[in-house]
């Protein structure tokens, strides 16, 4: 007879619609759930772009996009790289916004964008839903890497798309079910058990991440501290890129760590992965939930021997 709603897994399930819904709420729009954060991006890159089309991407945001779209540079897409705190170069077809970048935490100038014409996407990861809406700011579309704060334990990989407008939801979901880019059951379950806790785990770690970002900003070993003033992540500046590996390398509580937004505190330098887009001396913290006074003194030691 007819197949029902959920006939094939591939197209929709259950346990993945009811974490959507709760993920749409938050952001205010039409939510989509992925395997990974890099999925949510491959899925509006192949829905969004094609030969010949621009796309304007701000530069010292999340790597990985960086990596993927020259990783795909001969499918035609051109890709421009601009300061996402002023304008988006005219004539492009997509401008990718990141609020707040990772790890530059720069925050995009949204009216800018907005007022191009383009499509625009915010990732707004490190922000979460709980501090930065960008469809109320007028983007298109949100990507989230769920795999962060949304899901706050380091136990999964996970990605989100959410749509202002229906038409652009039913489009990705049409890419994502064709192409196969889905999150299985215990994914979905996971994220969608994780934005149980996300307000109260987000506004813990964000006031450790403001009372350590005020600490650094005085200490004799570090240069820049950037914190956008929310949410969990800082990135500060030691003198060199020696100084932020013997940093990584005498840490007692805080993990030596890449990812960012779990429970645990991560320290990361990251010019080994990026190279010189960023300062060599750059460290990327992501605050957990541990207390604050330890988190404190573990940083303390560590920067003795930068
Ligand atoms: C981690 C991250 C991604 C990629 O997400 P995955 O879940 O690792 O695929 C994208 N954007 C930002 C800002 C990230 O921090």
């Amino acid at each position: 007879g007819e197949p029902g709603r959920f006939s094939y897994a591939r197209a929709e399930h259950p346990t993945q619609v009811a974490c959507e819904e709760a993920l749409g709420a938050l952001d205010g729009g039409h939510a989509l759930l992925y395997p990974s954060g890099m999925g949510a991006v491959t899925t509006a890159f192949l829905t969004l772009l094609a030969p010949g089309k621009r796309l304007a991407l701000a530069e010292g945001a999340y790597y990985g996009h960086k990596q993927l779209f020259d990783h795909l540079g001969e499918w035609g897409v051109e890709v421009v790289e601009f300061d996402q705190t002023a304008a988006p170069p005219p004539g492009v077809d997509v401008v990718f916004l990141e609020a707040p970048a990772n790890p530059l935490l720069t925050m995009p100038d949204f009216g800018a964008a907005v007022g191009s014409g383009a499509t625009v996407i915010c990732d707004a990861t490190v922000a979460s839903p709980l501090r930065v809406r960008p469809l109320e700011q007028g983007c298109d579309l949100v990507i989230h890497s769920a795999t962060k704060i949304l899901s706050g334990h380091d136990d999964v990989i996970a990605g989100v798309t959410v749509a202002r407008e229906q038409a652009l939801r039913d489009s990705l979901h049409l890419t994502r079910r064709l192409a196969g880019i889905v999150a299985p059951a215990d994914t979905a379950w996971l994220v969608h058990r994780g934005l149980r806790t996300l307000e109260v785990r987000l506004a813990a770690q964000e006031r450790s991440a403001e009372i350590l970002a005020g600490r650094l900003v005085g200490h004799a070993q570090v240069g820049v501290v950037r914190y956008p003033g929310f949410s969990f992540m800082i990135s500060f500046d030691v003198a060199d890129a020696d100084a932020a590996a013997r940093v990584e390398r005498s840490l007692e509580v805080i993990e030596n760590a890449t990812s960012l937004g779990g429970t645990k505190t991560k320290l990361e330098g990251r010019h080994r992965w990026e190279g010189d887009r960023i300062p060599p001396g750059l460290l990327r913290l992501s605050v957990g939930l541990e207390d604050v006074d330890v988190l404190w003194a573990d940083l303390v030691q560590a920067l003795a021997h930068a």
